[in-house]
Order: C-alpha cells, then sequence, then structure tokens
C-alpha cells in the first residue's frame, strides 16, 4: 500500500515481474462488440442462400430494438435443405469416424474461443441473463461437441453386439429458450452417428443458430452436412413432414409436439419430442433450507422461469411453510431484474411480448381462482422491453390453473402437504414428467422419493444441473426419447 499526500489510500501495483507471462485480466463480455449482419439467409448446402423473399425482424427483447431481418423459409428452401442433407449424408456417414470426430473437436474448440460473442449474442437475442448465457449455456454447447466428438469413433462399444447405422436425414426443430444449447444438444449426437441435419431455430431467437452454421462453415464441414433454415411455425411443419426427413426431434410445446405426432405418424420417421413441464420441488423439514432456497431460485428465476424443467411447483412441509415462504420473499427481494447484458442481473427480459401477455394471464387467473401472489422488487423497471417481476403464489390449491399449466415465467407456485406418500402423490399429480427436486437431509429419504417420482430427471439436494454424460428427457406430456449420454445416442442410430 502506498500513502499519497492527501491521506487516501492506494493499493499499488504489482511488479512488472507479475505481469511477465503476458496475462490479463480479459474483457468483461458486455464490452465484446458482436457484429450483427442487417439480414441474414439460409445455410443450405455450405453457403448462404441468395437473399429474396419475406422477412421477419428478429428484437432484442430487453431494448424492443430490431437486431436484424430474418428470412423466413418456403417449401422451396426447405426442399434444397433436406436435399442437401440427404445428398451429403451417404459420404458423412462413410467417413472414418475418427475424421467426424476431429470436426465435432474442431467446432467445439471453435465455440470455446467465440464464447464471449455466442454469449453476448444469445443475451442479446434471447433476454436471458450474461451470466447464464456466459456461466452456463455457451460452455454446455462446448463441452456437448467435445462429449459427442468422443462417441463418433466408439459407437460400437455404445451398443455391444450390435452394428449401429446412422439414420440419415434428421430435421431438428428447436425453442427460443435455451437457444443454441438446444441446437447442439440436438446437432452434436446427429453428427457424431453419422447422420446430416436441417436445423430450424425458433422464430425469435434465430442469430445464435446462424452464427454457428457460420462457425461451422469455418470449420470446413462439408457442405450439406449442416444446413440451417430461419422461419415460423409453418417452416418447421413443413420440415417436420417433409418426405426426405428420416427423424424429427423437436423441442417445445406440447401442443406443437402433438402436432408432429400426429404429422409423422405412420410415416416411419423415427421421433422424439422435449416438451413442457410442471416440475415439482418436495422441500422437507429435515432440509439445509438456505440451500433449498438457493436451489429454487435458481431453478425458475434465473433464466425468467423460461425453463422447460423450471421447479415451478414448490410443495413444502407444512411444519416449515411459513418459514420458507419468509426465507423465499426476503430472497426474492434481493434478485436483480434488468439489464441483461450486466453481469450483476439475476432475471432478465421474458422473450417476447407475446410470452409476457401469456404470463400475465397466469397472474391474474391465479389471483381470479383465490390464490395470493407476492410479487417481489420495488425497483422501477426499464421503460421499454419485457419485464415480469419473480414472483410467487400462496393459498394455491392442486386444482388452481397455475398449479396444473405450464406458465414459463418467473412465477411459482407454493403448497403444502404432511407425509412423504402425500409429497409423492401430489408431485406426481401432473400430466407431465420431466423434472423434480428433492431436498431432504436424510439419504434414505432420497431415494426413496426419487424412485417414485415420475419424472425424467430427479435431482436431489441441487436442481438444473446439466452435463452431456448425463440423459435428459421426459415421461407422459413431458415427451419421449432422451438427450446426451449413452441414451441419447440411441436416438441417432438403426441397427
Ligand atoms: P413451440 O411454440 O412449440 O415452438 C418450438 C419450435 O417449433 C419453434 O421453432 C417453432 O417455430 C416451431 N413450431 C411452431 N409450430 C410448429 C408446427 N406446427 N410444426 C413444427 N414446428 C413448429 O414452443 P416455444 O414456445 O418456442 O417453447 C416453449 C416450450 O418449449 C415450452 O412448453 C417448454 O417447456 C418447451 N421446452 C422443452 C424443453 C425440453 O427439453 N423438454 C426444452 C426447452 C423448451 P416458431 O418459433 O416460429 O414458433
Ligand atoms: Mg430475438
Amino acid at each position: 500500500m502506498a500513502k499519497p499526500a492527501n491521506g487516501t489510500t492506494t493499493i499499488a501495483s504489482p511488479p512488472a515481474a507479475e505481469f511477465a507471462s503476458g496475462w490479463t485480466y480479459a474483457p468483461a463480455p458486455e464490452s465484446v462488440k458482436v457484429q450483427i449482419k442487417p439480414r441474414y439467409t439460409h445455410f443450405i448446402n455450405g453457403v448462404w442462400t441468395r437473399a429474396t423473399g419475406e422477412t421477419f425482424p428478429t428484437l432484442n427483447p430487453a431494448t424492443e430494438q430490431t437486431l436484424c431481418e430474418i428470412s423466413q423459409a418456403t417449401g422451396g428452401d426447405v426442399d434444397k435443405a433436406v436435399a442437401a442433407a440427404g445428398a451429403a449424408q451417404p459420404k458423412w456417414a462413410a467417413l472414418a469416424p475418427g475424421e467426424r470426430a476431429k470436426y465435432l473437436f474442431r467446432l467445439a474448440r471453435r465455440i470455446q474461443e467465440r464464447a464471449r460473442e455466442l454469449s453476448v449474442l444469445e443475451t442479446m437475442d434471447s433476454g436471458k441473463p450474461i451470466k447464464e448465457s456466459r456461466d452456463v449455456d455457451i460452455p454446455l454447447v462446448a463441452a456437448h461437441f467435445f462429449y459427442h466428438a468422443g462417441w463418433a469413433d466408439k459407437l460400437a462399444y455404445a451398443f455391444p453386439g450390435r452394428t449401429p447405422r446412422p439414420v440419415g436425414v434428421c430435421g431438428q426443430i428447436i425453442p427460443w429458450n435455451f437457444p443454441l444449447l438446444m441446437a447442439a444438444w440436438k446437432l452434436a449426437p446427429a453428427l457424431a452417428c453419422g447422420n446430416c441435419v436441417v436445423l430450424k431455430p425458433a422464430e425469435t431467437t434465430p442469430l445464435t443458430a446462424l452464427r454457428l452454421a457460420e462457425i461451422i462453415e469455418e470449420c470446413d464441414f462439408p457442405p450439406g452436412v449442416v444446413n440451417v433454415i430461419t422461419g415460423d411455425g409453418r417452416t418447421g411443419a413443413t420440415l417436420a413432414s417433409h418426405p426426405g426427413v428420416h427423424k424429427v426431434a423437436f423441442t417445445g410445446s406440447t401442443e406443437v409436439g402433438k402436432k408432429i405426432a400426429a404429422a409423422t405418424a405412420g410415416s416411419g420417421k423415427r421421433l422424439t419430442l422435449e416438451l413442457g413441464g410442471k416440475s415439482p420441488h418436495i422441500i422437507f423439514e429435515d432440509a439445509s433450507l438456505d440451500q433449498a432456497i438457493e436451489g429454487i431460485i435458481a431453478g425458475i428465476y434465473f433464466n425468467q422461469g423460461e425453463v422447460c424443467c423450471a421447479g415451478s411447483r414448490l410443495f413444502v412441509q407444512e411444519s416449515i411453510l411459513d418459514d420458507v415462504t419468509s426465507r423465499l420473499r426476503r430472497r426474492l427481494s434481493t434478485l436483480r431484474v434488468g439489464d441483461p447484458l450486466d453481469k450483476n442481473t439475476d432475471v432478465g427480459a421474458v422473450n417476447s411480448r407475446a410470452q409476457l401477455d401469456t404470463i400475465r394471464n397466469y397472474l391474474r387467473l391465479g389471483a381470479d381462482e383465490g390464490a395470493t401472489l407476492h410479487e417481489c422488487g420495488t425497483a422501477p423497471l426499464p421503460a421499454k422491453g419485457f419485464w415480469c417481476r419473480p414472483s410467487f403464489f400462496t393459498g394455491v390449491q392442486p386444482s388452481h390453473t397455475i398449479a396444473r399449466e405450464e406458465i414459463f415465467g418467473p412465477v411459482l407456485s407454493v403448497l403444502s402437504f404432511r407425509t412423504p406418500d402425500e409429497a409423492v402423490a401430489r408431485a406426481n399429480n401432473t400430466p407431465y414428467g420431466l423434472a423434480a427436486g428433492v431436498w431432504t437431509d436424510k439419504g434414505g429419504k432420497i431415494f426413496d422419493i426419487a424412485r417414485k417420482l415420475k419424472a425424467g430427471v430427479v435431482w436431489c439436494n441441487t436442481y438444473n444441473k446439466f452435463d452431456p454424460a448425463s440423459p435428459f428427457g421426459g415421461y407422459k406430456e413431458s415427451g419421449f426419447g432422451r438427450e446426451g449420454g449413452l441414451h441419447g445416442l440411441r436416438a441417432y442410430v438403426d441397427f
């Protein structure tokens, strides 16, 4: 420490030798200037199509500003993309598996190198906080490609005694809540197994998928192996029912998932569906409550509740109901809602005006049906953009709409239970079955409850933890098929 003449204390710079290696602080991600073209076209057969035809804007939901114009794919564009994938697929499948792996490793490394740019772009296009895109989404995207690169030449070990063959052309349709991560979940296993892909990102968040196509181009993938086409639900429907598509992988709402199931029924197409959820948390009185509150907060509020597996129903053992509710209120009041590009922001912008309207509708409905709404935070929200304060309902009955339907917003329903059996029965009382959380200090209780919960993933004393080696997927109306891990490969091979 040096004491200057005016009496203030300053921290002396470290000796120059400490910086001899050239190490410096990396810039904060929000300082990265991301280039966005005024208009994007489709990436088909390794080239960007000509800019003709209908376009639609993609917005920054935090400012309502148009980021750029996106092309609406026509039936002809879908045909071209499917044909390109069909022509490329036998050659891609015939490559030595180790060579396919090299492409995927190269892609994973380029994603890591361009992680800051991808994080900023994801946050601008989707409204999710930069700390989520920077610390969760983009690292998981790279991890997914690394993991599946490792499988490319080991498929025979994944399916011992069988000879796995690729399925063919995969039509992959993804939603707006984890735009690049969902693209990675779909692309990485498909490519590792020798399939070629036509990917359609969501209308409101196409930019990172398009940037990924640029990176794929930069990594010199053979033309047609990955094709990215943009458009609305019509494009998705055309792709899903296209006769040249052998497998459809869809993540999105249960409503659209049912339409795709109907459209592909009897066509011989393979299908996996990752759909909605109304996932329960169960907190027992012996749980570490501070830890549980943090898990619950992270499980629903950090992405504005726009998480398919958001823990949106909280079942609290009756003896600790008041304690949990007041801790929840206190912790929620500390969450920062606002500029998603600010690294201190916890809750960003809701992805679209339509989604915000849906959430507000549920907030009204919850109050009308007799539940009590606790809205947290009093700081003024930005004048422009789509914002929703984190909130929760108490006095919720299992029959209330807010306890039954997926809200897809930062809204939690708090319910109570007396016995473990009642907790399980209430938690399972839903048409969905995507995920669940159990909070207790007792190991035996964890195993007992987890076994009885009808959910694809059960997190114990934690929530929303993902790993490419760990399969993810649902039961019942949450869909079928798994993504990630050994199980996820199964969707992309035939025998
Ligand atoms: P969505 O409306 O079902 O849209 C998902 C994708 O399907 C979008 O690309 C959409 O295009 C496209 N689409 C719309 N109509 C279609 C049709 N008739 N045929 C084919 N494709 C069609 O869902 P969303 O509102 O984007 O996403 C929210 C939902 O996704 C929630 O229910 C959530 O639970 C679920 N989700 C599930 C998981 C999971 O892993 N289980 C993960 C994330 C999200 P447009 O964007 O142009 O509408
Ligand atoms: Mg957008």
